[in-house]
């Protein structure tokens, strides 16, 4: 690909040209408008060669705990700036995604915010309305569609195929267990290597108080504070995978 493109030619500001550790070769240019132009440049010149995978521009997504019942999607960003003066928005925007009922019975709120926004917002607690509310990283952990393991896709997957709500060996269709039988394999798994501290298994990989589920989380928010502002927020990249038929 270097020889048939010269970034020069497409005015194209190369910030990061690396290989993974899977082969592929990532590209991060310095802004979506020189993404697109590479994007073009490499489809004409090198299209049959090269899987191209663009990388979507994802905002910062943040929690916000026990909310007020009366604050709602609509009305909760005009209440954070009224509220906050030490919230700068430095031309960001808080943009409020969606509320939903905990299973003690408290109102959380997804919101969106630029990374300069969600650095101060973190920083603070949120008062909003009489409440002072904490605050955290909206985190989703990876899961495969295949096995139902943490922390691979399923196109990297080397393990068994294994159903997300029963642990049983089969794919959606095939699956008759009713929810009282629903189990989640990585907390079946934990459950063998710690025999004196057993956790509850008997659910589906879709719960979101799971102990399996919150140890990712911990580990994810660790490694996010080390990589603040780099890896995780990491704009206009694309990826280039060599096409697997072709030799
Ligand atoms: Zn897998
Ligand atoms: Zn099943
Ligand atoms: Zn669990």
């Amino acid at each position: 690909m270097k020889k048939d493109i010269n970034p020069t030619d497409i005015i194209v500001g190369i910030k990061t040209l690396k290989t993974l550790r899977d082969g592929r070769i990532l590209i991060e240019t310095c802004s979506e408008e020189e993404l697109n132009s590479l994007i073009r440049a490499i489809n004409t010149k090198c299209g049959e060669q090269l899987e191209i995978m663009k990388h979507k521009l994802r905002k910062p997504r943040l929690i916000i705990y026990n909310v007020p019942e009366e604050i709602t999607v609509g009305n909760v960003t005009t209440v954070i700036k009224a509220q906050n003066h030490e919230i700068t928005l430095n031309g960001e925007d808080i943009t409020a995604k969606f509320r939903y009922k905990s299973r003690k019975g408290n109102y959380n709120i997804f919101i969106e915010a630029g990374p300069h926004t969600r650095k101060q917002i973190l920083q603070t607690k949120l008062k909003i309305g009489w409440e002072i509310c904490k605050v955290e990283d909206y985190l989703v952990p990876t899961r495969c569609y295949r096995c139902s393991r943490f922390n691979h896709k399923h196109s990297d997957c080397k393990g068994e195929e294994t159903f997300p709500h029963c642990a049983g060996k089969h794919k959606l269709k095939e699956c008759t267990a009713p929810i009282s039988e629903h189990k989640f394999i990585n907390c079946i798994t934990y459950n063998r290597y710690h025999k004196n501290e057993k956790i509850d298994e008997n659910h589906s990989a879709l719960r979101k108080d799971c102990p399996s589920r919150e140890a990712v989380l911990t580990k994810y928010r660790k490694t996010l504070i080390i990589n603040m502002g780099k890896k995780h927020y990491q704009q206009n990249t694309v990826t280039l995978r060599q096409n697997q038929h072709q030799n």
